[in-house]
């Protein structure tokens, strides 16, 4: 991150910037209001310990989360962290355990349940090409049917399968998962699937939104996609929104 983070003994240099990032993040959410009570999980893999992730502890708001206090876990959710106190919702990482184990490039993986993703999820068709951010996505989601629950291993080859190529798959009638090379990568992805969510239910509540011809979709694919943003995907917009929460409150950098 741009700021400057203060080192941390306990952990190396690489897992203390992660958890600060990942504690950031989380609050970032928090401050959007796209908190899920306890629930929920935004996790990164920890950058130079390999099979080790980073996860919410189970029972503490997105707001008052810190870096000390992600726990780390192993591909299975078992905590690594001896001495913190909390628990992990292991039910909850199943999903994530095993896009992190299917996909070397899934560094980031975000779930949480926005009304409006859940809701664009549980409509027929989906995501529509009917505004800006929706045109950046077309092409780009998976989708998986609701099958109760996401805790059972055996959906887990389902999911694998609708997901295919594509990096974000749409829960049908539950909430998208988003995976991203890096954290702020993830970030931006969800950030603007949530804003299409958004502008797509507005439209909708006012009458029949105008489709987006794929010509269209293509040259607006081409042109946005052509130059990496400086510092690589989110990075700016992520680094922009850890400034507002420093004013907010600054504890999550502990
Ligand atoms: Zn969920």
């Amino acid at each position: 991150m741009a700021t400057q983070l203060k080192a941390n003994s306990k952990y190396s240099e690489a897992e203390w910037t992660a958890r600060q990032e990942l504690a950031a993040c989380y609050r970032i959410f928090a401050m959007f209001g796209w908190d899920e009570l306890v629930f929920n999980h935004i996790t990164v893999k920890v950058p130079d310990e390999e099979g080790a992730f980073l996860i919410n502890p189970f029972g503490m708001h997105f707001g008052e989360i810190t870096a000390s206090s992600l726990i780390k876990i192993d591909i299975d959710g078992n905590k690594l962290d001896a001495d913190n106190p909390w628990h992990v919702n292991k039910a909850g990482f199943v999903q994530h355990s095993l896009f992190h184990r299917t996909l070397p490039d899934a560094h980031a993986i975000i779930h949480t349940h926005t009304t409006a993703t859940v809701a664009v999820c549980s409509l027929e068709g989906g995501l529509q090409p009917v505004n800006f951010y929706a045109c950046n996505f077309m092409g780009q989601l998976a989708y998986h049917d609701f099958e109760g629950v996401t805790v059972r291993e055996e959906e887990g080859v389902r999911l694998v399968e609708h997901l295919g190529d594509k990096r974000i798959l749409m829960l049908r009638n539950h909430g998208p998962v988003v995976m991203g090379k890096s954290l702020p990568d993830a970030f931006i992805k969800y950030w603007a699937l949530q804003r299409a969510c958004e502008h797509q239910i507005a439209t909708m509540q006012m009458g029949k939104p105008i489709p987006v011809s794929n010509d269209v979709i293509a040259v607006h694919q081409r042109d946005l996609y052509m130059a990496t943003p400086p510092g690589g995907s989110g990075r700016v917009e992520f680094d922009a929104m850890v400034r507002k929460v420093d004013q907010i409150d600054k504890s999550w950098r502990d």
